[in-house]
């Protein structure tokens, strides 16, 4: 990192000497300081306080065996993750992430973005990240919920509604949710439906979790593309991954009259020029566990592309909704020449840090996924709110509240960037607005 000033040089120095190895750490905290030199030349108490110094250093790290067995009764040894990274706005809060590439690095870049997209939703949450690197693929039913229970028969002693609150991510969704709240449940014989986010609709869950995020990203685009007097409509898309948050994300774009052509899974890419039947999408990935690839087989007109790489797809918006480091700068040269106008993150950190510089030197509009995605977890906050209230809301209502709280995130967004003298520049603006928040709690509570 060439840093914005010496302190902050140093700062990230720092951090690089005491996370050896963790790269996707190093790549979230450049990412975050590279924006805060101004920040702390206007506002020295930040610097007087060693905030930044001690936001890079999470509160509490747990890392646990999770011991397992398959039908077989061979039996398994995965590794346990809870990276409790900050709770000055609130209780820690954040997805678990089951997948064979995870390590304390991951939950650590994952934990560090976490705080800053949860103080953006102006919801009181800290931020924490946790998972396994567990690979679910494969797995029956019977032993994903034996894996479940293991990990929470751990993770259990470290949580609490009003501690730290994990939610879904990359491998855990409503199945796994039920199975580690149901151990949850067992052990501490409580029903404490506020321990978890994404939760059954019979049991605790709200309607739109499902949907936030993807439903989240769509709605900051919007609001970017209406500062440009532009609009989804018309536009072809494309949108990576075929999980939860693509899924959605291309829902919210047909329902704003875009059309999306393309998505993919970690094996290729679908191409329908027609635009994506997302109703068999649905039915291949959440119902059947399928392939996307499986696609062709019900639309011939449609292709498979194996091995492809999405974002040679020509399109004027688009949403990576996979994974980090999913998009790279040769990718954002192929997108920039093609048309594209508009980028929003709905996966953590899907751009590298020189693919960004593409799509800022293009003129692309670029919504980062601290904010682009808080939707996801804006809603979990909501669940929150109706769980401690014994209440749930209606669809329209809880999704107009989402609604507002993008509009707000994009507006938080585009105040600092202006404020910071480069208006439109949402990276810039998203690291600002959540620092300073997080900064001044920190200083309001003292050296803890
Ligand atoms: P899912 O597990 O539902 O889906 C993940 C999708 O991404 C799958 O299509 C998967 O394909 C693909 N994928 C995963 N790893 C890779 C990889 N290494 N290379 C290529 N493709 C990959 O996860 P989500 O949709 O929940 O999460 C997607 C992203 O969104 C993540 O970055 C997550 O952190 C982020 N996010 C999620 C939120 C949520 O509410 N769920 C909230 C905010 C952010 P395959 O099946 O082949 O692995």
């Amino acid at each position: 990192m060439k840093g914005p000033s010496p302190k902050i040089e140093k700062i990230y120095q720092q951090v690089v000497d005491r996370n050896p190895g963790e790269t996707e750490f190093h790549q979230a905290v450049c990412e975050v300081l590279d924006s805060l030199g101004q920040v702390i030349q206007k506002y020295p108490k930040y610097a007087d306080h060693k905030i930044i110094e001690r936001i890079c250093e999470p509160e509490r790290q747990i890392i646990f065996r999770v011991p397992w067995t398959d039908d077989k009764g061979n039996i398994h040894i995965n590794r346990g993750f809870r990276v409790e990274f900050n709770s000055a706005l609130g209780p820690y809060k954040g997805g678990l992430r089951f997948h064979e590439s995870v390590y304390l690095g991951i939950i650590k870049f994952l934990g560090f973005e976490q705080i800053f997209k949860n103080a953006l939703t102006g919801m009181p949450i800290g931020g924490g990240k946790g998972g396994s690197d567990f690979n679910p693929k494969g797995r029956t039913d019977s032993e994903i919920m034996r894996f479940c229970q293991s990990f929470m028969t751990e993770l259990y002693r470290h949580l609490g509604e009003y501690t730290d609150v994990p939610a879904g991510d990359i491998g855990v969704g409503g199945r796994e949710i039920g199975y580690m709240f149901g151990q949850y449940k067992r052990i501490t014989n409580r029903y404490e439906a506020g321990v978890l986010t994404g939760k059954g609709l019979s049991w605790g869950g709200s309607l739109v979790r499902t949907e936030a995020t993807g439903y989240g990203a769509v709605y900051f685009v919007n609001e970017m593309l209406k500062m440009k007097k532009q609009s989804f409509e018309g536009k072809t898309c494309v949108v990576s991954g075929s999980g939860n948050v693509a899924i959605y994300t291309v829902e919210k774009i047909n329902q704003l009259g875009g059309k999306v052509v393309a998505m993919s899974d970690s094996n290729g890419y679908i191409f329908d020029k027609r635009g994506i039947d997302l109703n068999l999408v649905k039915q291949l990935k959440e119902v059947e566990r399928r392939r996307i690839k499986d696609y062709c087989e019900y639309h011939k007109g449609a292709s498979y592309i194996d091995g492809g790489n999405i974002w040679e797809v020509p399109c004027q918006v688009a949403m990576p909704s996979a994974t980090q480091n999913e998009l790279d700068a040769k990718d954002a040269e192929m997108l920039v020449k093609n048309g594209c106008i508009a980028v929003g993150e709905g996966a953590n950190m899907p751009t590298t840090p020189e693919g960004t510089k593409v799509f800022l030197s293009g003129g692309v509009l670029f919504g980062p996924g601290k904010a682009a995605n808080a939707g996801g977890v804006a809603t979990s906050a909501l669940e929150m709110q109706q769980n401690a209230s014994r209440d749930s809301w209606s669809f329209e209502h809880t999704e107009k509240r989402l609604h507002d709280i993008m509009v707000g995130i994009h507006k938080a967004c585009y105040e600092q960037s202006e404020e910071f003298g480069q208006p439109g520049n949402y990276i810039m603006g998203a690291n600002i607005a959540s620092f300073r928040k997080v900064a001044d709690a920190m200083i309001s509570l003292g050296l803890v």
